[in-house]
């Protein structure tokens, strides 16, 4: 049975138009996690350690938060969706939430994962997805399976899935999508593409909401310094 949680995180995926409300956001006010936040990533079946590893490096150079990659687990039996040979996002979310975080000591737990991931839209019953995280909660999902399309150089996949990282931890921080194109937040649109349009960095409302919700400061960042986590 889905949790009211994983309901609302579904009609915020990456990749789904935005349908965070202000009272989300108003809501997420009050579970967002404090300074000294621990990201976990769960790896979950096959997974690229290269590109989990840029994730892990681009979570640190923009948050500033320390992560902390878990042992790595198969992908559990009851997220597989047969009928497309692939893995409901909204159900590893569940599953991270009743089997991983608990205990963890984590803040928040992401899960990353090669394989093809879905959730439901308005529209389809089964739309594959990039992402997926609870707004304003702690757990979230990043499949690598679609950063391959129309690659044009080398560093862009590394890039593209280093963005939807730090995008789904934005969501579990409580932000929900905003207007544009080249923030962090800004939805993807249903395509991977759009996240090459993307700086990499939060804009700075977004930032500044953050940081008093985290009673913290994020690292000043005045361009993605791909360097950094390549
Ligand atoms: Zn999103």
């Amino acid at each position: 049975m889905r949790t009211l949680r994983s309901t609302l995180a579904a009609l915020t995926a990456l990749g789904l138009c935005a349908h965070a409300s202000l009272a989300w956001a108003e809501d997420a006010q009050d579970r967002a996690p404090k300074a000294g936040v621990t990201a976990c990533i769960q790896p979950l079946g096959k997974y690229s350690k290269k590109l989990l590893k840029a994730s892990a490096r681009g979570v640190t150079y923009l948050y500033g938060f320390e992560v902390r990659v878990l042992r790595a687990r198969p992908m559990p039996k009851e997220v597989y969706y047969p009928k497309r040979k692939r893995w409901r996002a909204d159900r590893i979310l569940d599953w991270l939430d009743a089997e991983i975080y608990p205990g963890s000591e984590c803040t928040m737990v992401l899960a990353f994962t090669s394989h093809d991931i879905s959730t439901t839209t308005d529209e389809k019953e089964d739309w594959g997805i990039l992402g997926l995280a609870q707004v304003g909660g702690r757990v979230g999902v990043v499949s690598t399976y679609r950063t391959r399309r129309g690659l044009k150089r080398p560093h862009t996949r590394l890039r593209r899935t280093v963005k939807v990282f730090n995008h789904e931890v934005g969501h579990i921080l409580g932000i929900p999508h905003v207007p544009g194109d080249a923030c962090l937040m800004s939805s993807a649109e249903g395509s991977v593409l759009t996240t090459d349009l993307q700086t990499g960095l939060l804009c700075a409302p977004t930032k500044t909401w953050m940081e008093e919700n985290l009673s913290a400061t994020l690292p000043d960042l005045a361009a993605f310094d791909w360097s950094r986590v390549e």
